[in-house]
């Protein structure tokens, strides 16, 4: 409870059922000592908990409980009828009736039936949590906290519904769980109380905060929470951005969570183009790229997506450029993945006078110069390139130099007529590539940049007219790198 405190918790919950059977006498001295508020609770393992012994002396406990000052005792609702000729009195302490559903996951009409039952036996708060096995499983939560007059909680566990915890001030929950520390976690998916105050800054969320997320399979390697939470704490915008772990239905996804108020997303690898199919309007670029990476929603609730990947690092190589712009210039990109075309698109649409395509699978360079246009694009293979001397931009795209994988993606005598060198590679931070571009002469732009950019550029997207903090960013981009 100590550690709960000193991370900022207001209210900590004491799991007698958790006690090993030599410590259970204890529970009377912790709550007696209480230096926060508490909740008692003593979960039934038919319940989900770790209390196998007698059911009468369960309940007897939680009575108990409530006359020694605990502030809230949790009784499942399964049990409530047993225990309601045990509650005292004269108790001020608040009852919560809960319900648990590790199986499966309850509809928007069963969460609500079952709130509206625990009220009618005398609940203060209902509490539902059920295990989500899909994004998805969010909306049934969010609709339900959304219109409840109540004190409710609903919460999904698991990875899936970890925003449910995150967000839940912000659909008006009256209250979230989260642990005393990594390891300590009482349900799965409860982030740390210090992350959860930290980083997704807990107690500023309310029913007007505006909601973010990144959308991705993975996602919990993502650095853009920590990049735009604290960007948004740092202009003063209301804003709350959090991981979002979506594995299919994501065109759905997205259009429910706008229906819920969410108001854009950054998404991420494998859903850059399926997620393209839930807006109403795609930047034209973004389009021919075929990958978006920013969904906004509109005042009108209408979906516009973006794709601030190529913006972001054209911008970086032109700010690098003698002449600050692409225009006129012959650029080799090597890598025909998502970044490669975001990248050779980009070039063209800054006005590139040529792109040339160098890949390990020629099939796929050919698709991507017959999709820019034959007149401005070709492939090359890298032995072709090795003879090419001028030209003024060298792009890396592919994983190669990306760690674990690190080493050159070309020869370095490629580098000899010192073209302006960028690696969309942030991982190191400085490749293999970029150290021989230095050692060539040549000047050289990371991926790093590329990253901080692209979150920048959906930064602007999101909350117009308000600057993104620039060197903020850099640092927290800098320290999540560090950090790994
Ligand atoms: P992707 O779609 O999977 O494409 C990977 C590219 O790398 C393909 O061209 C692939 O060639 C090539 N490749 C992979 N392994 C190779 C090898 N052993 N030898 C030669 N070529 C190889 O991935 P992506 O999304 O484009 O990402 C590519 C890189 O860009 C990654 O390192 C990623 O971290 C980085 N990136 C950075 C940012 C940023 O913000 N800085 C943003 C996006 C991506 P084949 O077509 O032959 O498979």
């Amino acid at each position: 409870m100590r550690i709960a405190k000193t991370e900022g918790a207001d209210l900590a919950e004491i799991r007698i059922d958790h006690l090993a059977s030599s410590e259970l006498s204890k529970w009377r001295e912790i709550v007696a000592n209480k230096c926060l508020p508490v909740i008692v609770t003593n979960r039934a393992a038919w319940e989900g908990g770790k209390w196998t012994g007698d059911e009468d002396e369960r309940l007897s406990i939680l009575s108990e409980a409530e006359l020694l000052g605990a502030d809230y005792i949790d009784v499942e609702l399964a049990a409530c009828e047993k225990f309601a000729p045990l509650r005292s009195k004269t108790t001020s302490a608040k009852l919560i009736l809960s319900h648990h559903d590790f199986e499966r996951t309850l509809t928007t009409g069963e969460i609500g039936d079952i709130c509206a039952k625990m009220r009618r036996h005398g609940a203060d708060v209902s509490k539902v949590a059920m295990m989500a096995t899909s994004a998805l499983d969010l909306v049934p939560v969010f609709t339900v906290l959304r219109t409840a007059r109540d004190p409710t909680v609903v919460l999904a566990m698991g990875a899936y519904g970890q925003a449910s915890r995150v967000a839940a001030g912000a659909f008006g929950a009256h209250l979230t769980f989260a642990s005393a520390g990594v390891g300590r976690e009482s349900a799965p998916g409860q982030v740390t109380t210090e992350r959860l105050r930290k980083m997704f800054k807990f107690e500023k969320v309310t029913k007007s905060t505006r909601l973010y997320g990144i959308i991705g399979n993975p996602v919990t390697q993502s650095m853009s929470p920590a990049l735009h939470n604290a960007a948004m704490g740092h202009m003063g915008v209301d804003g709350l951005y959090m991981y979002l772990p979506v594995v299919n239905d994501v065109a759905r996804f997205i259009r429910e969570m706008c229906t819920l108020g969410f108001s854009g997303f950054s998404v991420t690898i494998p859903h850059k183009l399926e997620a393209m199919k839930a807006a109403d309007h795609v930047d034209e670029t973004a389009r021919k790229i075929g990958a978006i990476n920013t969904i906004v929603r509109r005042d009108d609730g209408k979906l516009e997506a973006y794709n601030t990947d190529w913006m972001a690092a054209i911008g970086a190589i032109e700010d690098m450029l003698p002449s600050r712009s692409m225009l006129g210039t012959r650029v080799v990109c090597l890598g025909a993945g998502g970044a490669g075309r975001a990248l050779a698109f980009g070039a063209l649409e800054k006005g590139a006078r040529q792109v040339i395509v160098v890949n390990r699978s020629i099939d796929r360079a050919a698709e991507l110069v017959a999709e820019l246009g034959k007149d401005r694009a070709s492939v090359m293979s890298i032995d072709e390139l090795s003879n090419v001397a001028d030209f003024d931009v060298l792009i890396n795209s592919t994983s190669v130099g990306m760690h674990p994988r690190l080493g050159m993606p070309v020869p370095e005598h490629v580098l000899r007529s010192k073209p302006l060198v960028f690696d969309a590679v942030y991982n190191p931070l400085q490749t293999e590539l970029l150290k021989k571009a230095g050692e060539y002469g040549c000047v050289h732009v990371s991926g790093f940049e590329m990253f901080v950019r692209q979150g920048a550029e959906q930064f602007r997207l999101w909350h117009p007219g308000v600057e993104p903090p620039m060197q903020l960013i850099r640092q927290v981009v800098m320290d999540q790198l560090m950090s790994d």
